[in-house]
């Protein structure tokens, strides 16, 4: 069904929001896109810059737990499909302080169904609604070193307030299929990684300690394997999902690569190396790898099987490991006007307090 759509798309101006919202205007000319971000220290408008002048994109401040501005946008801009990305997403903020993981991934996401819904049945429920509820692989749990990789039964066990707050919003948002027939789709993705992505993350942390030749924190032994995802290969799988996609259904998106924190580190200290040798502060960067100690409760392992949607829907990953990390380390090294102004004292702050 590619008939133009008019997608409501949540925390768009974050990470994976915005690369999203750059996939859908190029793909989709004819559709309508409505950003609504609250511009949380993670949202940052740059993201959607060259974006702004078009006529089918439109950008509005403001939070999803505001019921009022919700019920409004859905009528005046006749959505028919939201896209729910906006969240607290940053694991270590979690332990901090969870409260605000609560009102946004629990009661944000609350407050999105119930106005869907009722948009929904005052316009008789049409068939090609859709609400895409994006999620982590996180609410899995942790693997051992010789477990099975995480499928779409594998029963839900959060270990931290982070995944503790997706795993109850994906619960609501599964409910709504159940008790309302909400035309809902859950999709549970492994890390993501590419341009856009806030430097506290691994990876740009990384690429920009580096780049300013300080040390680069790796908490425990470095042994946490991850399964890493190019963040535009997400962004196809969740465009096909939208499509595609049966409501009431949860589909997995995985890169399929599993590496470990330190072989990941290495790999980019490699790249950068290659790549930027003449501006390195501190050469070979590997010599800036520093142990810390590890993150309270820390999973092991993730390991994603996307078969379901490999095989039902026809998806997968286009871009290697290899590739998208020497393209995400030339996007730091190209992208210092954008990741300098980030690294506010607030987020000093919060660094400090991190890797003390
Ligand atoms: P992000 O932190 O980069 O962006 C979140 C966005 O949501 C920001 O723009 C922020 O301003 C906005 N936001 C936060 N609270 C809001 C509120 N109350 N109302 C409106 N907007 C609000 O996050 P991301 O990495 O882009 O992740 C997007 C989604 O994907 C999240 O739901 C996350 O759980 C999920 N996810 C992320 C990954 C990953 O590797 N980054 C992996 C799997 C799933």
């Amino acid at each position: 069904n590619l008939y133009p759509r008019r997608v409501l798309v949540t925390g768009g101006a974050g990470f994976i929001g915005s690369n999203f919202v750059h996939h859908w205007c190029n793909a989709y000319p004819e559709d309508r896109i409505v950003v609504l971000d609250a511009l949380t220290y993670a949202g940052n408008r740059q993201n959607l810059a060259t974006l702004e002048d078009r006529e089918q994109f439109k950008f509005v401040e403001g939070n999803i737990c505001d019921r009022t501005l919700i019920d409004k946008l859905l009528e005046e801009e006749a959505i028919d499909t939201i896209a729910h990305f906006a969240a607290e997403s940053h694991v270590d903020r979690s332990i901090l302080g969870p409260d605000a993981f609560i009102q946004t991934n629990v009661v944000g996401t609350l407050t999105l169904l119930e106005a869907f819904r009722h948009y929904w049945n005052q316009h008789q429920q049409p068939d090609h609604y859709r609400f895409l509820h994006v999620s982590t692989d996180e609410v899995y749990g942790s693997l051992g070193p010789e477990d099975p990789p995480f499928t779409e039964t594998t029963p839900y066990t959060p270990n931290s307030p982070y995944s503790a707050s997706k795993a109850g919003s994906d619960h609501l948002v599964r409910a709504y299929y159940h008790t309302y027939n909400l035309p809902t789709i859950i999709t549970n993705c492994s890390n993501n990684y590419g341009p856009y992505h806030y430097p506290e993350k691994l990876i740009p942390l990384m690429c920009i300690n580096i780049l300013l030749g300080k040390p680069l924190p790796i908490y425990g032994d470095g042994q946490n394997v991850r399964d890493w995802l190019y963040v535009l290969d997400h962004c196809r799988a969740l465009d096909v999902v939208i499509h595609r996609g049966k409501p009431g259904e949860t589909y997995n998106i995985g890169g399929n690569n599993e590496v470990t924190n330190l072989d990941l580190v290495k790999m980019l200290c490699r790249f950068m190396d290659e790549l930027a040798s003449h501006h390195l502060p501190v050469k070979p960067s590997m010599d800036l790898i520093t142990f810390v100690k590890d993150r309270p409760g820390h999973d092991r392992r993730y390991a994603i099987n996307s078969s379901k949607l490999k095989t039902q829907l026809g998806w997968a990953p286009l871009v290697t490991v290899e590739e998208g990390l020497r393209q995400t380390v030339g996007w730091y090294l190209t992208h210092r006007h954008w990741w300098e102004p980030l690294l506010s004292e607030e987020y000093q702050a919060y660094y400090r307090q991190v890797y003390a």
